[in-house]
């Protein structure tokens, strides 16, 4: 199993060079040159549990680390606190399927578990040694912080907007103590972080100097760790098909959807795109309107974001593989900020995708109202989810809808709409007790290199 660009500039990779890679060096985003196929192993598959699904499906990927799949695996989800991983609950007519029982509580934990274990696993085969860097609205920097602390052989700094993440937030970044993890808080937006980040990954004399490493959402190794939660929940039903809801922001998780549903058609039905406000990729399929907009904030912070950065993953697909055809869309949206489609690519989403955008009220309503029917708690993420699911339930086939985070994790919107304080699960009950560490800097890329040359291994 090699991997191709989505550009088709560069000679393929294998998985563990896809790992290493992150983004192609061709600007395109990688991905396995086949799909391979689970039909007719259904049954044998269903008997599994989450771990030996996930040695299984991802070993089709990455065969050039098989042997070590079942041990890094183990690992990957001996950090979660239920023991089926991701649970699948059934309430209100629908299906929850709970990817919030990792360390920090959302669902990228199961990406970033598993890239963490992977990463020290490829760094210690090379003899290596890897300094991520990344800046964070919230969310990923906590992921990613526990995926990697501990670790030989990583160093990880988080580049935050001082004060303006969660009190949770900021304390599940900071009072996380090893000596491999370093938090930096800038005097300025996520944005600045951001651009920080990528001025700073543009120098590469500085990136290789200090091997500079990333942990967003285009890493091979999230995606594939991803598409096994939706062959799961699918293998739980008897044999038909079904339908998942999946709240999105970057792509990334229903794309995962889209890559499991090619594996297991028979099983894996429509994928319902659900949006908060920031309705670019809702409107993509509803009207094949792929323009981009100013970023609105909700309640559903995770999910704030115009520019998917998956979505070129999907594109390739939709352009029958032809990577000219995608580079060629691609440059056309950097110049124009728009995509048009044809009527065969407009038929082909509609074949995919249902999607419903959910504005704040409907949001804060669909928590509310869940809640008062059936007593289960969404967080505001999940409840973007569960609204569009409900929305377009199909008689006879079951709505799996993704939970994507905690409800005590978005606690604020959830007592609003509940009139309720989510209980706090154990790993946050502390929190404010514990110590933290953090250095505050001006929003400077000269600041943020000097702590890194200081601090990097
Ligand atoms: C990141 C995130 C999402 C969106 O996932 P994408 O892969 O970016 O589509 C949804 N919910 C929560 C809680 C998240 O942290």
């Amino acid at each position: 199993m090699k991997y191709i660009s989505t550009r088709g500039q560069i000679a393929p990779v294998s998985f563990k060079e896809a790992v290493m890679m992150g983004l192609s060096r061709d600007g395109g985003l990688l991905l396995p040159e086949s799909i391979p196929s689970l039909s007719g192993e259904e049954e044998r598959l269903a008997l599994l549990c989450f771990s030996e699904l996930s040695c299984e499906v991802i070993s089709l990927f990455a065969p050039d680390c098989r042997d070590d799949l079942p041990r890094i695996i183990d690992n990957s989800y001996s950090t979660f606190t239920h023991p089926e991983v991701t649970p699948l609950v059934a309430k209100g007519g629908v299906h929850i399927l709970e990817l919030f029982h990792g360390p920090t509580l959302a669902f990228k934990d199961v990406a970033l578990q598993f890239l963490g274990n992977m990463f020290e696993y490829l760094l210690s085969e090379s003899g290596t040694h890897m300094n991520i860097l990344g800046a964070t609205s919230g969310d990923t920097g906590s992921a990613a912080i526990y995926g990697v602390r501990g670790k030989d052989r990583i160093n990880i700094f988080i580049i935050h907007p001082h004060k303006r993440v969660s009190p949770i937030q900021e304390l599940q970044m900071t009072t996380v103590l090893d000596s491999n993890v370093f938090n930096m808080a800038i005097r300025g937006t996520f944005d600045d972080g951001q651009a920080i980040v990528k001025t700073i990954f543009n120098d590469l004399e500085f990136k290789d100097a200090h091997s500079l490493g990333a942990i967003n959402s285009i890493n091979w190794a999230r995606i594939v760790a991803q598409v096994v939660y939706y062959i799961y929940a699918a293998l739980r039903f008897p044999a038909g098909l079904v339908d998942f809801s999946v709240p999105t922001g970057n792509f990334g998780d229903i794309f995962a959807g889209f890559i499991a549903r090619k594996m297991l058609p028979q099983r894996i039905g429509k994928l319902v795109l659900a949006t908060n406000d920031n309705d670019l990729l809702s409107r993509f399929v509803s009207a094949g309107d792929y323009s981009l907009g100013q970023v609105k904030q909700t309640s559903s912070p995770s999910m704030d974001i115009q520019v998917a950065s998956n979505f070129e993953r999907y594109l390739y697909f939709l352009k029958n593989r032809d990577s000219g055809a995608t580079k060629a869309a691609m440059e056309d949206f950097g110049v124009n900020g728009s995509l048009t489609f044809t009527d065969r690519e407009r038929a082909e989403i509609k074949e995919t995708f249902l999607t419903l955008s959910v504005d704040e009220n409907r949001v804060e309503e669909t928590i509310r109202s869940f809640y008062t029917d059936t007593g289960y708690t969404c967080d505001p993420h999940t409840a973007v989810g569960v609204c569009a699911g409900l929305h377009h339930k199909r008689k006879d086939v079951p709505m799996v809808c993704l939970a994507t985070a905690h409800p005590a994790k978005f606690a604020d919107a959830v007592l609003k709409a509940t009139g309720k304080q989510p209980e706090n699960p154990k790993s946050i009950a502390d929190l404010g007790e514990r110590e933290s560490r953090c250095v505050i800097l001006d929003a400077d890329v000269e600041q943020v290199k000097e702590f890194v040359e200081k601090n990097g291994l």
